[in-house]
């Protein structure tokens, strides 16, 4: 199973160290034909607004599109959700529209723009503990009819997932803990035509 992590910006070799753990290989994605050649793709965390930019001038943009169409697993933490989700506000900017949430991007204030903390999420029907790093992070604050939450702290949202979309407001990949990056192997995994 090869795995991309989109690597334009942002911190894009953490996720691939953390895909290797789940025993995937991890491949930098750089150009659109690449995504040719993976069977799911991280989009990272980093600046929304500058990862959007470079998107577009590399042509990501309808490549991303063919790609979700195809049903080819999506995960996008972060910057990586504000790029995926359907809407956004502070300040508005475009978006692929791939999963249907509203963001807030900057969320937190200065007070709380960066923390780390346990929660649970709910995965395949079991209750695990997770840990979180929020980095400047967004925050989900609508939650269309087909998108199921998979992790919420306090009452809120972190986790989510439409289909073959997966996004997160936090960073897994700034923790030890395995269990998202399992979870969007899973997801992969899952969906990969059996061998022959
Ligand atoms: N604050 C960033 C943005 O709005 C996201 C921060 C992150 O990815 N850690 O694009």
């Amino acid at each position: 199973m090869r795995i991309g992590v989109l690597a334009l910006q942002g911190d894009f070799a953490l996720h691939a160290k953390a895909l290797q753990r789940c025993g995937a290989d991890a491949v930098e994605v750089r150009k659109p034909e690449q995504l040719h050649d993976v069977d799911g793709l991280i989009i990272p965390g980093g600046e929304s607004t500058t990862l959007l930019k470079l998107m577009n001038e590399w042509g990501f943009v309808p490549a991303l599109e063919k790609f979700h169409a195809a049903g080819k697993p999506i995960f996008g933490t972060c910057a990586g959700l504000i790029v995926t989700a359907r809407d956004v506000t502070n300040p508005p900017q475009l978006s692929l529209g791939l999963i249907d949430v509203g963001v807030e991007r900057n969320a937190y204030g200065r007070q709380r723009e960066s923390f780390e903390t346990g929660g649970t999420a709910t995965l395949d029907g079991r209750r695990v503990p997770i840990e979180m790093v929020f980095i400047r992070a967004p925050r989900i604050r609508r939650v269309g009819p087909g998108v199921e939450t998979l992790a919420a702290h306090g009452d809120e949202p972190v986790m989510a997932r439409q289909g073959s979309v997966l996004v997160a407001t936090f960073h897994p990949e700034l923790t030890d803990d395995p269990t998202v990056h399992r979870y969007f192997c899973q997801m992969v995994k899952g969906r990969e035509a059996p061998s022959a």
